[in-house]
C-alpha cells in the first residue's frame, strides 16, 4: 500500500494501557492470528463493546416504558455472550471445546444498565479425549450489560484417582 492520504479524523488521542502478562499473552495471540496490528485490536474490540452496549441501552430504554403489568415482547431475541470455550487438559495439554451454556447456574441482579447476568458452573466429571483422565472445571461468565462479555475466571484442576503420591493443594 501506498501512504496513506491525511485524514480528518486522524488519531491524535493517546491512551496508555497496563496489561499483565495474561493479557500480554492474549494481544499476542489474536493480532498473529487475526493478522491485525495490536492497536486494530484495541480498537475493533472497543468498536464492539459500543455498538453491544448500545443495544444493551436501547433495550433498557425499550422495556422501561413497560409497566410491570403489560405483556412485554421483546423485539428482538436475547443476544447473550457466548459461554464456549476451549479448556486444556490439565496433563495432556489436549485443547477440548466446551459450551457452559447447559450445564450452569444463572443468577442476575439489576445494575443501571439492566441485569448483570453469572453463570457460575463446577463440572468435576470432565474426561479428557485423549488422555482419557478425568478433570474438573470450575469458575464463572460474568455479562454485563445484556449482550456484553464482563468478565471471567475458569480454572482447570486435575483430578488424580489413580495414584496418591501425597500431594495437597495449598
Ligand atoms: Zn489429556
Amino acid at each position: 500500500m501506498a501512504g496513506r492520504p491525511k485524514k480528518e479524523d486522524s488519531r491524535d488521542n493517546q491512551y496508555r494501557v497496563r496489561l499483565n502478562d495474561d493479557e500480554n499473552e492474549m494481544l499476542d495471540y489474536v493480532s498473529r492470528m487475526t493478522e491485525k496490528a495490536k492497536s486494530e485490536v484495541f480498537r475493533q474490540a472497543l468498536t464492539e463493546l459500543y455498538q453491544k452496549t448500545k443495544l444493551a441501552e436501547a433495550r433498557r430504554d425499550f422495556e422501561g416504558e413497560f409497566d410491570q403489568s403489560e405483556e412485554y415482547e421483546p423485539t428482538w431475541e436475547d443476544e447473550h455472550v457466548s459461554l464456549k470455550r476451549t479448556i486444556d487438559c490439565p496433563y495432556c495439554g489436549h485443547t477440548h471445546m466446551m459450551d457452559f451454556e447447559d450445564d450452569c447456574e444463572t443468577s442476575s441482579s439489576e445494575r443501571s444498565m439492566g441485569p448483570e447476568i453469572l453463570y457460575e458452573f463446577d463440572l468435576d466429571d470432565c474426561v479428557c479425549e485423549k488422555c482419557g483422565k478425568q478433570f474438573r472445571v470450575k469458575g464463572f461468565i460474568c455479562e454485563y450489560p445484556m449482550g456484553c462479555y464482563n468478565h471471567e475466571d475458569i480454572d482447570v484442576e486435575p483430578i488424580d484417582d489413580e495414584e496418591d503420591d501425597g500431594e495437597e493443594d495449598d
